[in-house]
């Protein structure tokens, strides 16, 4: 087999499940973590319909992502006197099945560690490619060639600016910033014990709630592009307490608590537009590198597939990455579209007074359950080959 060592930067969802697949296909693989240990906890993720479910129980994994699973929550908004206003089932955030990210990364991180290398606390810091290979210097470790790179290291992808450019041609703000954080000690067994609905609070432009498993805090707000605003919490703190002022409801007490909790996070909300093309020279994008859109609700299940797909292609070409990437190009193209029609801040912190009475009036009526049917739907817009048998038979 042609191109034997991977370099995978990102050892979250994406990179793990592609380590899975690479390392059960005969590939030698190393993961680069910037992280200095596996990442714990972090937001509720979910898979839906018959495809993601397909890729779960090839990997195994199923009944531990089932056993592990968060449990659905409600979101329920409320006015500032406590009143209900609308409810957003747990079953249009949730899914099938939820879980927590950390919890996820840690089930892939648990079948992989034993086949694959993985290096945390470190960094690509440059990608020289080559006729036969490319060399990869780091942060910390040796330079070192590998055959193919893959960065599966977020919407924020270093190794996508390295081989494909500065990330403003590519990364997408949507208007919106968004904020989570959890009460200390939150995590998959508080979800599960506690069993949490999650309330929530609309001024135009913002919404606030607590609660449930995406996170104790979740905050989202209307906003232009702000430099420096993934810099240091206790500026992002104070500029949540500013947000968030004059809101009613329990949010003055949420934002009492702010520096008391744990993973804080503020982040845009922001969408990744590759022109259908995740491959460039031997350098490959996966996951939300490739085509995030935070809060798009088809992040993980997109990234899992993806790695499937990837691996699988790369598996039946016999490492021949020029023939894989065209075909994984070509498939994700169509299917990453999920990915790019939505922006939660829209419609989780319509902009006037207007748009969250529509919006409350759109969560209760029939076209909101048909649209949690499309989520299912375009979920499994996918012809999945089954790479594992094909490559049994060929062995
Ligand atoms: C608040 C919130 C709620 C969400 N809810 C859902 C949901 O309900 N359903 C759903 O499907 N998805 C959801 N998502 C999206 C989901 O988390 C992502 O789509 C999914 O995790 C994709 O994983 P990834 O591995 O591609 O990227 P990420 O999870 O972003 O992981 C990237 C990894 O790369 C590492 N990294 C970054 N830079 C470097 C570097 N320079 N060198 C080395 N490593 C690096 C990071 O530390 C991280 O471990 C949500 C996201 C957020 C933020």
């Amino acid at each position: 087999m042609r191109n034997q060592t991977v370099l995978i930067s990102g050892a979250s969802i994406a990179g793990p499940a592609l380590a899975y697949w690479l390392n059960r296909y005969g590939f030698d693989v190393t993961v680069v973590e910037k992280a200095p240990t596996l990442r714990p906890g972090g937001q509720a993720v979910d898979f839906k319909g018959r495809t993601h479910r397909t890729v779960l129980e090839r990997m195994g994994i199923w009944p531990d992502v089932v056993r592990r699973q968060t449990g659905k929550f409600d979101t329920v908004y409320l006015d500032a006197a406590g009143r209900e206003l609308a409810v957003m089932s747990g079953e249009f955030t949730g899914g099938d099945v939820e879980i927590l990210r950390g919890e996820l990364t840690a089930i892939l991180y648990e079948r992989t560690v034993a086949g694959c290398e993985y290096r945390f606390g470190d960094s690509i810091t440059a990608l020289t490619e080559t006729a036969d290979g490319v060399r990869a210097e780091f942060e910390h470790g040796a330079d070192q060639t590998f055959d193919l790179v893959v960065a599966a290291d977020g919407i924020h992808s270093r190794v996508r600016r390295l081989a494909f450019g500065p990330e403003r041609d590519y990364v997408h703000h949507l208007g919106y910033y968004y904020c989570v954080a959890g009460a200390p000690g939150w995590g998959h067994d508080a979800a599960r014990r506690e069993r949490l609905t999650a309330h929530a609070w609309n001024a135009p432009g913002r919404m606030a709630a607590r609660g449930g498993s995406k996170g104790s805090h979740l905050y989202l707000f209307a906003s232009p592009e702000l430099t420096g605003a993934r810099g240091d919490v206790a500026t992002q703190q104070r500029l949540i307490a500013r947000e968030f002022a004059g809101m009613g409801g329990e949010v003055p007490s949420m934002l009492a608590e702010l520096d008391r909790l744990d993973g804080f996070y503020l982040d845009a909300i922001a969408q990744v537009q590759m022109d259908g093309r995740y491959t460039s020279g031997r350098v490959a994008l996966l996951g939300d590198a490739g085509y995030g859109n935070t809060l798009g609700g088809f992040g993980t299940g997109l990234a899992v597939v993806g790695a499937y797909v990837l691996a699988g292609e790369l598996a039946v070409a016999d490492g021949d990455h020029t023939t894989a990437y065209t075909r994984y190009d070509e498939i994700m193209r169509r299917y990453a579209k999920i990915a790019g029609h939505s922006n939660a801040g829209r419609f989780m912190a319509p902009k006037t007074a207007w748009g969250i009475r529509a919006r409350n009036w759109f969560l209760g009526s029939r076209a909101f359950s048909l649209m949690t049917k499309y989520g299912d739907k375009a979920a499994n817009d996918i012809d999945l080959t089954d790479y594992p048998a094909l490559v049994e038979a060929r062995a």
